[in-house]
């Protein structure tokens, strides 16, 4: 696709890397610092008791891991497995299948459990695995609260109602990327024991942090598990994280100030009015979606994802052509269909630092879209259906009612 210059700002919409706030740019701003300085012990000090609110966990332990979500799944699978252990991983779209591909690559024996697109995590299998599994060969399972191709999010409470039902000791490990600070997320509350995020989803930061929060069982997996580790091993962390000054080796400076002034607006907003105002966009965005007359990609409303819409298109339109001319004439970038609903879906992100206006003005860009590619879309009837459930709902923003 040839670059076209266009004036004013692109409206970001892929559900990540997402929008930065312009505080977090302006903290971010700065020179490199001597991170074995007392400054940047201190200040990551607060980091790692902060990102535990977001995790909703007070007995887990925070990593700040200089990587993306991939390398996340990596040091949550590394720390606490030894190759050959058995693992049970559900596959319901493009970022649970990377992580179920990265888990065979990492010699794991992985028990695929595979939903249709659109469908969530088959937890009824799940429970009769569990049930079967007298012998506790089981290790662990691994599972993606949201999935991002398709919108699905997973109910992460019954997967721990059926470990403790069969009391079965699998490890808990949660890929929370397109979630945590955005979705319904209790670490604590729901036993998981390794929850993980990176830092260009919901947290509204640049890509090049992972953020992964270990319960005390993971750590004492750790000691047992022989997966080979070196960049990602846990225990270089902890040893530096005795001894007071926390990093094995260089973080990125500027995230961590960014990171700061990230946690620092979710806290003034509130976390669970920052959950609730992802909940009031998706519910707009969906709204549009059927006032346009397409259909969600999600096939039942308990999986509909509060952080990206995929929506489906009539098979007379391919949905790159949409996401192609979204760019090249409104400057609004929409998620592509991966994978298996490649040219089927295109998606709407709607994860981050974001207000209603900022999505009002994607949902109008894509209604013009829909109509250049000749679908016959009202003009005005998606924004009519979303800014109509917006004015009549409360913002939940305490200062600004
Ligand atoms: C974006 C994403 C990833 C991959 O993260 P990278 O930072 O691109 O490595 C993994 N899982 C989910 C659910 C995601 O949305």
């Amino acid at each position: 696709m040839d670059y076209v210059y266009g004036p004013g700002r692109n409206h970001l919409f892929v559900p990540g890397p997402v929008n930065i706030p312009e505080q977090v740019t302006r903290a971010m701003n700065r020179n490199n610092e001597d991170y074995r300085s007392p400054a940047i012990p201190a200040l990551t000090k607060t980091l790692l008791e902060d990102v535990k609110k977001i995790f909703k966990t007070t007995s887990g332990t925070p990593f700040l891991i200089p990587t993306t979500g991939t390398g996340a799944w990596e040091s949550a699978l590394t720390n606490t497995l030894s190759p050959g252990d058995r693992i049970v991983s559900f596959l319901i779209g493009q970022f649970s299948l990377l992580w179920i591909d990265q888990q065979q690559r990492l010699n794991f024996k992985v028990d695929v459990v595979e939903s249709d697109w659109g469908q969530g995590a088959n937890l009824e299998v799940l429970a009769s695995k569990i049930a079967e599994d007298k012998a506790h060969t089981i290790k662990a399972i691994c599972i993606v609260h949201n999935e991002t191709a398709t919108g699905v999010t997973n109910n992460l409470a019954t997967v721990r109602k059926i470990l403790d039902h069969y009391q079965h000791p699998a490890l808990f490990l949660v890929d929370g990327v397109s979630s945590i600070c955005a979705l319904d997320f209790r670490m604590d509350e729901w036993g998981i024991d390794v929850a993980l995020t990176g830092s260009q989803k919901a947290l509204s930061l640049p890509t090049g942090m992972g953020l992964i929060c270990a319960s005390p069982k993971a750590l004492e997996a750790t000691k047992t598990a022989k997966s080979v580790r070196v960049f990602f091993d846990w225990n270089d962390y902890l040893k530096f994280y005795k001894m007071g000054t926390y990093w094995p080796y260089t973080p990125s400076i500027q995230l961590l100030y960014g990171l700061r002034t990230a946690l620092d607006l979710i806290f003034e907003e509130g976390l669970d009015n920052v959950i609730a105002r992802h909940g009031r966009l998706a519910k707009a965005t969906r709204l549009a979606v059927e006032a346009w007359g397409l259909k969600n990609c999600t096939q039942k409303e308990e999986w509909f994802s509060d952080t990206v819409t995929a929506v489906v298109v009539p098979p007379y339109i391919d949905s790159s052509e949409i996401v192609k001319r979204a760019w090249k004439r409104y400057n609004l970038s929409l998620g592509l269909g991966l994978n298996k609903v490649a040219g089927k879906v295109f998606r709407i992100g709607h994860l981050g630092n974001l207000n209603e206006l900022q999505l009002l003005g994607c949902l109008a860009g894509v209604e013009m879209v829909l109509k250049d590619v000749g679908y016959p879309v009202k003009l005005g009837s998606g924004i009519a259906a979303a800014s109509a459930y917006l004015s009549n709902t409360t913002p939940l923003i305490p200062s600004r009612i």
